[in-house]
């Protein structure tokens, strides 16, 4: 027998990954030949528009581009981002000091804890929610507490319910709206609170804003740095990931608190050597369009989410209808729970949908659905979901 090596605690102290059973019999449905409809990814099934793959191309064939990126990131795309803030929620940044490109905003939204977070600090972190907030607070040692987002609430947290022995320990705050898996949004009224709150307790609020540009109606999501002093407690994290169909390409971006971003940009200064260049100049043309790709795909999924929503309430199943990103969070029926519900959709239906409480177990009594399948499909969906329901 060979050496054995022990993996760190910090990875056994991750919260398990619950979807082991339900990824295999999603797999072995798949391997069978059967229809399946997956509406379990959080991946636009949209190419990234043609004009930004012809920047990237042009741009790799400079060689300027071939050589490590600067830490900092190209100062064409920082400008191109603060022109966008500039416009899209009226917010001034300097592209010098207030705003960090990253490998996708995951890996700063991962990171941000080693910055700031010694071991036993607590760490706000909403839930049911995307899993690197808790994940990046765990690697740093840090101790995850949990603020439930409640349909009570509209998925807002409870500031109030923070008990006072944990904020003198809490550090850090995550937010994200509009929210993943919820859909929820936030006005700025909230936002107000939230730097209230994080002013007179001393902590430092982190918004992850991935999917401020997909909504519905005529709604279109602030930014938590548009509020009064903002700025003084928080940053903001944006992806070009969702607005412009580039998950694979890595790229977004932190901005907002100097400090904040000085204490981001130091941790990755020591462990990643920036993005590729070309990558990012393809970025910069991205932004120049934002408004004109936005609306398109915002209209794009509105329609896919009418076709789901009204489908599914026409079935009795009184599901809301989400203002913005591509996400439908569903109450189960009453006779399931979001594991049973879950594994019957895809057992009778061929539907792959997320139980909610893998988000976390705040999400329990939930399934969520991807908008990221074509209408004709989801209107599939939805006659398959009511011969199981009805
Ligand atoms: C998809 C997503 C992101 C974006 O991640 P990237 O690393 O930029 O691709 C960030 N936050 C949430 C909540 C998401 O769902």
């Amino acid at each position: 027998m060979g050496p054995r090596f022990d993996i760190s605690r910090r990875l056994k102290e991750l919260p398990p990954y619950l979807f082991v059973e339900m990824d295999r019999a999603k797999k072995e449905a798949v391997e069978k030949g059967r229809d399946v409809i997956d509406l379990g990814v959080g991946d636009p099934d949209q190419p990234t528009p043609r004009f930004i793959i012809d920047a990237f191309h042009r741009a790799t064939l400079d060689a300027k581009t071939h050589a490590y990126p600067s830490n900092k990131g190209l100062p064409e795309l920082r400008i191109a981002i603060a022109q966008w803030y500039k416009s899209r929620f009226g917010v001034e940044l300097n592209p010098d000091d207030e705003i960090l490109p990253l490998i996708g905003s995951k890996e700063g939204i991962a990171h941000m804890p080693l910055a700031f977070i010694n071991p036993h600090d607590a760490v706000l972190v909403p839930e049911p929610c995307y899993p690197p907030y808790k994940s990046g607070v765990i690697f740093a040692g840090g101790e995850v507490s949990i603020m439930p987002l409640l349909g009570r609430n509209n998925f807002l947290p409870d500031l109030g319910a923070v008990k006072s022995s944990l904020l003198s320990r809490t550090k850090l705050m995550f937010l994200n709206y509009p929210n993943n898996p919820t859909a929820a949004t936030a006005e700025p009224k909230f936002f107000s609170e939230v730097v209230r709150f994080a002013e007179k307790n001393n902590i430092i609020v982190c918004h992850d804003a991935a999917y401020s540009e997909i909504s519905f109606d005529g709604y279109k999501p602030t930014s938590f740095l548009a509020v009064d002093r903002a700025r003084e407690v928080g940053i903001e994290f944006h992806s070009l990931s969702k607005t412009f169909n580039m998950t694979g390409w890595r790229i977004g971006f932190a901005c907002g608190n100097a400090h904040l971003i000085e204490g981001l940009a130091k941790i990755k200064s020591n462990i990643d050597s920036g993005i590729f260049n070309a990558v990012q100049m393809a970025g910069v043309e991205a932004l120049k369009k934002a408004r004109v790709i936005s609306a398109k795909n915002s209209r794009f999924y509105q329609k896919r989410r009418d076709v789901l929503v009204n489908g599914l309430r026409k079935l009795g199943w009184n599901v809301p209808k989400p203002k913005a990103s591509f996400y439908v969070w569903a109450p189960v029926l009453k006779r399931y729970t979001s594991v049973t519900m879950a594994r019957e959709l895809l057992e009778r239906a061929d539907l792959v949908v997320t139980p909610g409480n893998g988000f976390g177990q705040s999400g329990e009594g939930y399934v969520r659905m991807s908008l990221t399948v074509d209408e004709s499909r989801l209107a599939e969906a939805v006659k398959r979901i009511g011969k199981v329901i009805s």
